[in-house]
């Protein structure tokens, strides 16, 4: 038998960021792809252009043909339901632009900050508490990245370091491994961080140069993906995770509950037990942030809970992940309880 190692030497990956400029950017073309039609959506298409449909091809391969409730689509196609507004539901629910400190910096819990190394994603998803973070004024070029390195190194309580965004694997491996290279020079610095959600929606952006330069350094790296239902998992996800595990690369995950997509514990259950046969554990569960626009992801928090409770009566302690919600001002992920 070939190792993976072997076997990768004759199928060499495609170009991440070819996959990534081919990607559908509006409605009518990813309907098309998936031979609907707006009639399929009894409510009707989102008319707001703000935020706006973005999704990698390798993604769209996963969806189902002919299915309006298909859980990758509903995760990207902006709905009607969108453009209302709701009492409850504001553009910053997470109170991030009071924590964002410096420049590409958010420092919200003890020890550990997020770098927005990144303004961009590859995929726009239509529940991200993120849809209106002032980007724009938060874009770290090459340039800028010191006064967040600067802001790290006076802090000596910051053990750990999130690469964030948009999306940190948006950027460049060699650019990536210049920033890693000098987050590593500061000595308090202990851990290295990547939250993305890139390698889910494009696997082929696990590359081996990534791997190299997660493992080459003397900080210890883990990566959290992003991965909402099973039917996002490929093949070539188990290949590329199982040569990161086999570096050294702690794997983890985190899934938002999304009305429509994930909230059933059947599928919840399978993601666990599928994301553990693709090396990854499951981290947080998280509950919808009440972001504008994202009112018809909600699942209420006692249905949430049942759910975890669901979860716990059935799978080893290891696979189920910690349902939490993000709450302003607190210090911590809040883990929700029964009510
Ligand atoms: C989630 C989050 C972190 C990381 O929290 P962990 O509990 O360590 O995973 C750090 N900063 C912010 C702002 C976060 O939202
Ligand atoms: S930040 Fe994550 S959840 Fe939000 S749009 Fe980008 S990839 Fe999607």
């Amino acid at each position: 038998m070939p190792s993976v190692a072997q076997t990768e030497k004759f199928f060499p990956l495609a170009d991440w960021g070819q996959l990534l400029a081919q990607s559908l950017r509006s409605s009518d073309e990813l309907l098309a792809a998936l031979e609907l039609q707006p009639s399929d959506f009894a409510e009707g298409l989102s008319l707001a252009k703000q935020f706006p449909l973005l999704v990698p091809r390798p993604f769209v391969q996963r969806m189902a043909k002919g299915d309006p409730q298909d859980p990758l689509l509903l995760q990207v196609l902006p709905l009607a339901a969108e453009d209302q507004l709701h009492p409850g539901y504001s553009a910053d629910p997470l109170g991030e632009q009071d924590t964002n400190v410096a420049t590409g910096i958010i420092h919200k819990y003890h020890g550990r900050v997020l770098l927005l190394a990144a303004s961009g994603c590859a995929i726009n998803c239509r529940y991200c508490f993120r849809r209106h973070f002032p980007y724009s004024d938060n874009r770290l070029g090459r340039s800028q990245w010191q006064s967040a390195l600067d802001y790290i190194a006076a802090d000596s309580s910051i053990s750990e370091v999130i690469l964030s965004g948009g999306d940190p694997l948006m950027l460049q491996d060699a650019h990536l491994a210049d920033l890693v290279e000098q987050l590593a020079q500061i000595p308090h610095v202990q851990r290295l961080r990547v939250h993305s959600r890139l390698p889910v929606v494009i696997a082929e952006r696990l590359t081996d140069q990534l791997i190299e330069l997660l493992t080459r350094t003397r900080l210890r790296s883990s990566l959290v993906l992003h991965v909402n239902h099973p039917q996002e998992l490929s093949p070539l996800h188990a290949q590329r995770l199982a040569m990161m595990r086999q570096a050294g690369i702690t794997l983890l995950n985190q899934t938002v509950l999304l009305k429509g997509v994930n909230d059933s514990a059947e599928v919840l259950i399978e993601l666990s037990e599928k994301l553990f046969n693709h090396h990854l554990l499951p981290y947080y569960l998280h509950v919808l942030d009440r972001v504008q626009g994202a009112q018809h992801f909600d699942v209420s928090s006692a249905e949430a809970y049942t759910l975890y409770q669901q979860m716990l009566a059935r799978l080893p302690g290891y696979l189920v992940p910690k349902l939490v919600r993000e709450e302003a001002g607190q210090p911590h992920k809040t883990p929700l309880h029964a009510f």
